[in-house]
């Protein structure tokens, strides 16, 4: 009993009753553990999961399934990826990269920066063609045409 209490690490992925074998006292905690879950799970107060009389087994069984929920107990933290992927800068070129959450966009600094002084040149660009007079008609002019500005 005594080195089983010593070895047993808590790992939250596991069932309490697993974890930790039977010991009454561990069983009276993991029972008030298992309480408590249910009680976050629930959105009732322990009390009140308390008062439907389960067993401290039931408890910890019931919480120990609810811990295992990634929704109710999402992981620390979440895992590496790796993964090719092409520059978004318009270089056209594949790069390997690992990421947690966001996949990458481009392959590095200088691409990123590249793609940063396209997006303003095309901006630029934009502003001065609007500035310009736009054609609105053709007005007959003799034998040809005269552009009408609008
Ligand atoms: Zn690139």
């Amino acid at each position: 009993m005594q080195t089983a209490e010593i070895t047993a690490t808590y790992n939250p992925f596991l069932p309490f009753s697993s974890t930790f074998p039977d010991t009454r006292d561990r069983g009276r905690q993991w029972g008030s553990e298992g309480a408590r879950w249910i009680a976050f799970a629930t959105r009732r107060d322990v009390a009140d999961v308390l008062a439907l009389g389960l067993s401290v087994e039931q408890l910890a069984t019931l919480g120990g399934w609810l811990s295992q929920n990634a929704l109710l107990n999402p992981p620390a933290l979440v895992p590496m990826k790796t993964g090719e992927f092409v520059c978004a800068c318009g270089c056209g070129e594949t790069f390997t990269a690992t990421y947690r959450t966001k996949r990458p966009k481009y392959k590095d600094k200088a691409h990123k920066a590249r793609a940063y002084r396209a997006r303003r040149r095309d901006r630029e660009l934009a502003a001065i063609e609007a500035q310009r007079p736009r054609a609105v008609a053709l007005r007959r002019n003799g034998n040809g045409f005269k552009v009408v500005h609008g």
